[in-house]
């Protein structure tokens, strides 16, 4: 069998720096880290963390005193960091820069006393993040028929940013929409290229391949969207690792590709390859 591997597959950039970060504490420390989240949606690698003394919390409330805490590249909203300081709570920040930067806008604005206005999927924990430099008050726009039960009010003005996951269809339709509505509004578009590379190399690949493998947590969205997009080109097989691959059906294959979600470890999709390599 050959495989071939998609151009750009993996841990984006700001993943990877998150996990860096995330280890060169976790070897510092001697009676472990808590992290606020999960830190990426792949279960292998947390769980690999996890044995290296990172506990996974839900809130900071649950956070001794004194302790360090991971916050995830996903961001999270002003009232962490506040919280995290009243408790002497140590912040480790890996938060992407890319992410850091739609904070840093969502706060200007609101201080200026612009509405904010956010494209992406409101349970999103990059969303909540964002939503929360801005009191928790941003309009959360994830689909074009949304807007119709929105009333926007012309005597204010706007200020747009989005996830950085969305897709760029949506983002220009509903910017299209947008600027006709209201009359002062300013427009943001803070999607990361990282997202969109991952899926142009995989349907690049899908269109050469007989098979189509995808490494990713089942709970990732962008390896899920991977997936989706390689399964209208060609038979595509969504796997975390290479534990669920089955040989006998593989067989049939001449060719078969590989990619990954953006949170997926390098050592997951060795492991993988060198599996498809012997079949
Ligand atoms: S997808 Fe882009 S914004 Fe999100 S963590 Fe990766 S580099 Fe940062």
């Amino acid at each position: 069998m050959e495989v071939k591997i998609a151009k750009d597959a993996g841990f984006c950039f700001g993943v990877k720096r998150a996990m860096k970060m995330a280890w060169n504490e976790l070897e510092k420390s001697e009676n472990g880290i808590f992290a606020l989240g999960p830190l990426i949606h792949n279960k292998q690698a947390v769980s690999k963390y996890e044995e290296r003394g990172l506990k996974t919390v839900e809130q900071v409330e649950v956070i001794p005193s004194n302790k360090s805490m991971i916050i995830r590249s996903h961001g999270v909203g002003e009232s962490v960091y506040s919280e995290a300081k009243e408790k002497s709570i140590n912040v480790i920040d890996t938060t992407c820069p890319f992410v850091k930067k739609i904070h840093n806008i969502v706060k200007e604005y609101n201080d200026k006393n612009y509405k904010i206005i956010v494209i992406g999927d409101m349970k999103h924990p990059e969303v909540i993040g964002i939503n929360g430099w801005c009191n928790n008050n941003a309009i959360i726009i994830k689909t074009l028929e949304q807007m119709n039960e929105i009333i926007f009010d012309n005597s204010k003005k706007y200020c747009v940013v989005a996830q950085t996951t969305i897709n760029l269809t949506l983002y220009n339709n509903i910017v299209d929409k947008l600027s006709k509505e209201i009359e002062n509004i300013e427009f943001y578009n803070t999607i990361c290229s990282a997202t969109k590379v991952r899926q142009q190399s995989a349907k690049e690949l899908a269109l050469d391949v007989d098979c189509m493998i995808v490494i990713g947590g089942r709970h990732s969205s962008n390896t899920q969207k991977l997936v989706d997009i390689c399964k209208e080109v060609v038979p595509t097989i969504a796997i975390e690792t290479k534990l669920e691959l089955n040989e006998e059906e593989l067989r049939k294959y001449k060719v078969v590709g590989v990619t990954a979600g953006a949170s997926t470890p390098d050592w997951i999709i060795s492991e993988v390859i060198e599996f498809l390599e012997l079949i």
